[in-house]
């Protein structure tokens, strides 16, 4: 770290506290060079993978927009907002907790599917039918068929 005073790059820590929360750190710090003090605040950043579009471009996980599309599927649906909320979080979640680097929206989408198939049947297929290639379609009538036999 920078010496605020005179800009030498060498210090020592003379301690370390975490805040009462725990939400971030502060070092005190003494630079090698001029022996003046200074503080440091330090905190944790999630990172969570970049995702990859269909036409291969990346971009930012964005929890907004996976929580629009589940709005939009559930549109005039049984399905209380609370369940849809608990979705996003648990796809955040598992973006957080992942060590990949990148991630193909398609498989998030069929990470949400997983969650929507026990939630609503009409919610899952409006999903599916947005997010799946035409390959996963097929896959996606079976699983159909499995429901509408299992409710019938
Ligand atoms: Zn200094």
């Amino acid at each position: 770290m920078k010496c605020p005073y005179c800009s030498h790059d060498d210090d020592k820590v003379i301690n370390s506290r975490a805040s009462r929360d725990g939400r971030y750190v502060r070092r005190r710090r003494q630079c090698s060079a001029c022996g003046h003090k200074f503080t440091t605040l330090e905190t944790a950043i999630a990172s969570t993978p970049l995702v990859i579009k269909k036409d291969g471009r990346r971009e930012s996980f964005d929890r907004q927009k996976i929580l629009n599309g589940l709005i939009k599927a559930c549109e005039k649906r049984p399905v209380p907002y609370k369940s849809i909320e608990d979705i996003a979080q648990s796809v955040e979640k598992w973006m957080e907790e992942t060590s990949l680097k990148e991630i193909k929206s398609q498989d998030i989408g069929k990470f949400i599917l997983d969650k929507l198939k026990t939630l609503d049947a009409i919610s899952y297929v409006r999903f599916a039918s947005i997010y799946l290639s035409f390959k996963d379609i097929n896959e996606l009538y079976e699983n159909v068929s499995k429901l509408i036999k299992k409710g019938s």
